[in-house]
């Protein structure tokens, strides 16, 4: 497209960068390239890629070198990546991974260094739990879980870790909804005398609801599965950074691995992006609409959702941090996992399945199901009970929802 040399917003960038018409024969959508490999205009260009893309060369001003093979880049992984960038507030550079779990796993194994320890809220998603357990710590990481929303614990355990590489929030925590405070881990980040990284996964509410990175993050990571996919039709990941350099090394890693996405994947992702704020706005507006009514119905012993938070220092985090509530809501409900499983065989527009973010409204019981690895203590110190049950609200109209959760309580 014609270059734009003046700043547009958001909604206007993820529609007119990174593609140009011009270079696909008019095309109006980007074609996807199907190609593992890439031609060269001449073996001079050849090399020249080849050594910048080895670090032996850096490239002057804006040179970018030639495509080589679809491990490492590709014009589908390059489009997305570039449209991606605008959506998310004060990133630069974007590295797009084939599913929310090689983007964390990438990260980690890149950025903690030798005999380096990372620190982690607790509770995460439950496949990065198992990540850390599996993988991260019999590699000989040291990994330290700090409980979500404890800032200050948070604060003095960054303080405290020798050979600190890693600091990995989650916020909101998945399921609890728990809230961690960004700005106040990276600044006792700052207070350290050497770097170490703070990333912070934003599924739950990013890009449209919250902003890590202006916020002092230097890693946003997505399940891009989610909402950024939006219709729970294929799996992607994706991380955004400040300096372009951290993205850079992260690409040096996912080369290696081969976990890029693929075009077809990309091409799909690509089309999805410039509705994710319509989609997370009128999923948050009927998520909200639910929730403060559900909350009041005499079988709902807890419910948890921001707006209906009554802790004083997660209403601060919530107001600093967040510019809406967001779909996800849990609720404990009467008669403990037998009134949980009885509430989820009842659904029938909402379906009893795990992910979220989706167009379709999804509810499971994550103590049998996402959460399934967790042990004992690590329910307890999460504040995951056996009658709870996630919802992650669609587009579906909240009426209809809302009839239906209360029609299946009302049978409880
Ligand atoms: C789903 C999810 C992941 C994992 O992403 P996949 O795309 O399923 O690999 C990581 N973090 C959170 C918060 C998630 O919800």
């Amino acid at each position: 497209m014609a270059k734009i040399s003046y700043r547009v917003r958001p909604e206007t960038a993820v529609l007119t960068r990174g593609f140009d018409p011009k270079l696909s024969v008019g095309s109006a959508r980007p074609p996807v390239y199907r190609s593992s490999t890439f031609v060269f205009p001449s073996p001079e260009a050849a090399e020249l890629a080849f050594n910048v893309v080895l670090g032996k060369l850096r490239p002057s001003g804006d040179y970018r070198p030639d495509l080589i093979y679809a491990r490492l880049n590709h014009p589908n992984a390059e489009i997305l990546e570039e449209q991606l960038v605008p959506l998310e507030r004060d990133a630069r550079a974007a590295a797009i991974f084939n599913s929310g779990m090689a983007a964390i796993f990438t990260v980690l194994i890149t950025f903690l260094e030798r005999g380096g320890s990372m620190i982690y809220t607790r509770p995460v998603y439950g496949g990065t739990q198992h990540l850390i357990h599996n993988i991260i710590e019999p590699l000989g990481f040291r990994s330290i879980p700090v409980a979500a929303g404890d800032g200050k614990a948070l604060a003095e355990v960054i303080g405290q870790t020798d050979n600190l590489s890693l600091v990995l929030i989650e916020t909101p925590a998945n399921p609890t909804l728990t809230m961690t405070d960004i700005a106040l881990a990276a600044s006792a980040l700052q207070r350290r005398p050497r770097r170490a990284l703070l990333a912070v996964d934003n599924t739950l509410l990013g890009p449209t609801f919250q902003h890590p990175l202006s916020r002092g993050a230097d890693l946003v990571i997505y399940s891009a599965t989610k909402f950024l996919g939006g219709f729970s039709d294929l799996l992607a990941g994706a991380v955004l950074a400040t300096d372009p350099e951290l993205i850079q090394t992260l690409t040096g890693t996912r080369a290696l691995l081969g976990n890029i996405l693929q075009a077809d994947e990309c091409w799909i992702l690509d089309s999805r992006l410039s509705t994710v704020a319509l989609r997370m706005n009128r999923q948050s507006k009927n998520a909200q609409r639910i929730a403060e009514q559900l909350a009041m119905h005499r079988r709902v012993r807890r419910l948890r959702y921001p707006s209906l938070f009554d802790d004083q220092e997660q209403i601060r985090i919530r107001d600093a941090q967040t510019d809406y509530p967001g779909s996800l809501m849990s609720l404990d409900i009467d008669g403990g996992k037998p009134g949980a499983f009885e509430f989820l065989r009842r659904l029938k527009i909402a379906k009893n399945a795990v992910s979220l973010g989706g167009v379709e409204t999804l509810a499971c019981h994550p103590m049998t199901t996402t959460h399934s690895e967790f042990s004992a203590e690590e329910f307890a110190a999460a504040g995951i009970t056996d009658s709870m049950v996630r919802i992650s609200v669609g587009t579906e109209h909240w009426r209809d929802l809302l009839a239906e959760f209360t029609r299946a309580l009302d049978a409880l």
